[in-house]
């Protein structure tokens, strides 16, 4: 059995009123553990910026919490709902696909590398899933395809096929089709990391919008300069652990801890 199957006692214990929820959150590749007993939670309109070194398990918490990875200790709710797994007798066990992705419809997501569909024009590209998902008409989808992208300033791109865009772009397309679906959390994975270093900031400009509209955030992201200005709240990770957590201001003026300290020192 695989170490995601293993049955455990339930453990549901999600925090009151948070859009995203984690309670000793566990995960190990065979024998690494890549996350170790972690807590975190987002509330409504919140901006949490997740920061930390090559390896501490950022891209693999934010799969966690979209179960894109199962993870195998804890618990993770979305919208106070279970996410991954049900009680059945007291014990814990996988859900069905069709409940992970209920649980997880919420849920908007922005990778480092886009994944456009390239056969596909920016319009299409943020259509695909409010018609095939949503059930929209294509008059419908169109219509709501636009608004999405006018948001990202790329109406005049809405014929483009993504090799004619630029990084920027094509990562500003991947936002208005995360946000096509009206999700109530949205999570970025480096989401600048791929780009030139001319076109970070465009890709950036649009994700404070999304914050000052209320937007709620998860961001891994090596931008400090953004996270002190966008998060409410920066969480520093180091070796699968939740090192310190709390206001940009006191995370990065006053860092408690050698760590934070040193990963510091590599930004400045
Ligand atoms: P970060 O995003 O902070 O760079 P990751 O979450 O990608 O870190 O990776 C954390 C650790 O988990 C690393 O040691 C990485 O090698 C390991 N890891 C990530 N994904 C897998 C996987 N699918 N199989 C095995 N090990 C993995
Ligand atoms: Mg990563």
């Amino acid at each position: 059995m695989r170490a995601a199957e293993r049955v455990q006692p339930v453990e549901d214990s999600s925090v009151e009123g948070a859009v995203v929820s984690a309670k000793g959150l566990g995960k190990t590749f065979g024998d690494t553990e890549v996350l170790k007993d972690i807590d975190f939670s987002v509330a409504a309109s919140e901006v949490v910026c997740v920061i930390g070194p090559s390896g501490s398990g950022k891209s693999t918490l934010l799969r966690c919490l979209a179960f894109l990875e199962a993870y195998d200790a804890g618990s993770v709710h979305i919208g106070g709902q279970l996410l991954g797994y049900k009680d059945q007798g007291g014990m814990r066990v996988r859900a069905s696909e069709r409940a992970i992705d209920r649980v997880r419809a919420p849920i908007g997501m922005v990778f480092q590398h886009f994944h456009l569909w390239p056969h596909r024009t920016a319009l299409e590209n943020v259509t695909e899933a409010l018609r095939l998902v949503a059930g929209l008409s294509r008059r419908e989808a169109e219509k709501q395809g636009m608004d999405m992208l006018e948001r990202v300033g790329l109406v005049d791109r809405a014929d483009h096929y993504p090799e004619q865009l630029s990084g920027g772009q094509k990562q500003r397309v991947a936002i208005a089709r995360a946000l096509a679906m009206k999700p109530q959390v949205m999570y970025f994975d480096e989401p600048t990391s791929a780009l030139d270093p001319e076109l970070v900031g465009e890709v950036l400009e649009v994700m404070k919008q999304l914050a000052r509209e209320g937007m709620t955030m998860v961001i891994v992201t090596h931008e400090m300069g953004f996270a002190a200005h966008v998060a409410d709240r920066v969480v520093f990770m180091d070796a699968g652990k939740i090192v310190e957590s709390g206001k940009p201001e006191e995370v990065f003026r006053n860092p408690s801890s050698p760590r934070l300290q040193q990963f510091l020192n590599t930004w400045r």
